[in-house]
């Protein structure tokens, strides 16, 4: 018994201690120095981090509202027709992202610089491989630019998801 705790308490110790060491090190070689930012007080790694300064959105509505002007209308849009695909689906925010919910959550979607993000899952992506040719994507994530928002498309996406469970 005893030799069995010791050897354990042994290998914790080792893995404290090099986590400890890697952080000292990111420390001493000024990896870990962090920009504050005046405003709202948020740490970044990055200095002058572009960041949504003020209080977190609560609403669809309020993160909408908080992106850039000539973006609005595009989130909007999107919105609709998620709405539309999912009527009983609940309007939230997960992860800090517009998210619509029915007993889990079933997709997100996200503002970023050069396009909106959907969330649907990696199961969706891979189904949905064929028709997303022309779309940047990575395991989860549909890259649709502000332009380019295909309705019929994503309302099929949102539907299967919620259909088949797959979800992100
Ligand atoms: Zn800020």
């Amino acid at each position: 018994m005893i030799g069995i705790t010791g050897q354990i308490y042994g290998q914790i110790g080792k893995g404290f201690g090099d986590t400890a060491e890697e952080s000292m090190r990111e420390r001493e070689s000024g990896k870990t120095t962090m920009w504050k930012c005046p405003k709202c007080g948020r740490e970044f790694k990055k200095k002058e981090q572009g960041h949504y300064c003020g209080e977190k959105p609560k609403t669809i509505d309020e993160y909408i509202l908080s992106q850039d002007a000539d973006k609005q209308e595009a989130l909007q849009h999107i919105r609709q027709i998620l709405r539309n695909a999912l009527p009983e689906a609940e309007e939230r925010i997960s992860w800090s992202m517009p998210t619509y919910w029915k007993k889990h959550n079933i997709l997100h979607f996200a503002a970023s610089k050069g396009h909106i993000g959907l969330y649907p899952g990696p199961a969706a992506v891979m189904q949905f491989a064929e028709e997303l040719q022309s779309y940047k994507t990575d395991k989860g994530t549909i890259r649709i630019p502000y332009g380019g928002i295909d309705a019929a498309l994503i309302e099929k996406i949102a539907k299967w998801c919620w259909e088949t469970g797959n979800h992100a």
